[in-house]
């Protein structure tokens, strides 16, 4: 199966973009190289009261109050540039990669919002930001925060505009090797997962950010992920594919996304509704 959607593309509203070559015009460019036939921006966000407003503004743990910036307004500054680019050749989708809060064990969106964005992904992952750093060992205590996490994002009140769950299970910038997490997850955690999210028809995303810089024939360092995509799949998720290129250069390799298809044995069936 070609892959031919990117639901999952920071621009430069990404206050942790390193640069400011994420344009809507340059990834257009970039998704007709690569055959897309849809493109979602999905800038981070945050857009409710959030559940502990002293945590949220702890400059530690919420660096240079990153999501005080990663508003609606802010990451809507977006818009002129998707009705300036609409084509024919390649659907433009405004969404976001929207926080979880695990104090409102909700996800960080209003109510007033919510109908505004085409999809949103949410993950169930980034411990780094969201996750106090006691979690980090015995590493039960940072899967079981996923878990939570995970099980809080399909089960809240907004959990119907929940397109997908980004890089699950995934410990974003963990301060040791993430799989090591991922190789004490049993299938059958995973599977009552999966389960849940299959039921809620919530799509588990496929982020390809670093097979993007890795040799696309070279997928032995992602066992942990193609296991746990299979028993996604078992369980009857469907998918979707994302980049995370912030910056332009991380969109040049997104065509090896379709080896992990390939591996996965994925059929157009498998992929979310909005993406097929
Ligand atoms: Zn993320
Ligand atoms: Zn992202």
């Amino acid at each position: 199966m070609k892959v031919n959607h990117d639901f999952h593309i920071h621009t430069y509203l990404s206050l942790c973009a390193p640069d400011k070559t994420g344009t809507v015009e340059n990834y257009l460019e970039s998704a007709k190289k690569h055959g897309l036939n849809k493109l979602g921006f999905a800038n981070h966000f945050w857009g409710s009261e959030p559940g502990d407003p002293e945590y949220y503004n702890n400059v530690k743990m919420n660096p240079n109050n990153y999501y005080l910036t990663q508003n609606y307004d802010y990451i809507s500054q977006i818009k002129p540039d998707l009705e300036k680019y609409k084509n024919d050749e390649v659907k433009l989708y405004f969404g976001a990669e929207c926080e979880y809060d695990p104090f409102k064990k909700s996800v960080a969106v209003s109510k007033d919002h919510v109908e505004s964005f085409d999809f949103l992904i949410v993950p169930n992952s980034h411990t780094h930001m969201m996750m106090p750093k006691s979690c980090y060992e015995p590493y039960e205590k940072h899967i079981d925060f996923m878990f939570d996490a995970f099980y809080d994002i399909i089960n809240c009140e907004f959990s119907k505009y929940v397109t997908a769950i980004a890089h699950p299970f995934w410990a974003v910038a963990a301060p040791y090797d993430r799989r090591i997490l991922n190789r004490m997850i049993s299938d059958d955690r995973y599977k009552k997962a999966f389960d849940a999210a299959a039921n809620k028809n919530i799509a588990m995303e496929i982020n390809v950010f670093e097979l993007s810089k890795e040799n696309p024939e070279d997928v032995s360092s992602m066992d942990e992920e193609i296991r746990l995509f299979r028993l996604a799949k078992e369980c009857g998720c469907k998918f979707t594919f994302g980049s995370d290129a912030h910056v332009i250069s991380e969109h040049t390799n997104y065509s090896n996304c379709d080896k992990i298809a390939e591996i996965l044995e994925l059929t157009e069936n498998d992929i979310a509704e909005i993406a097929k």
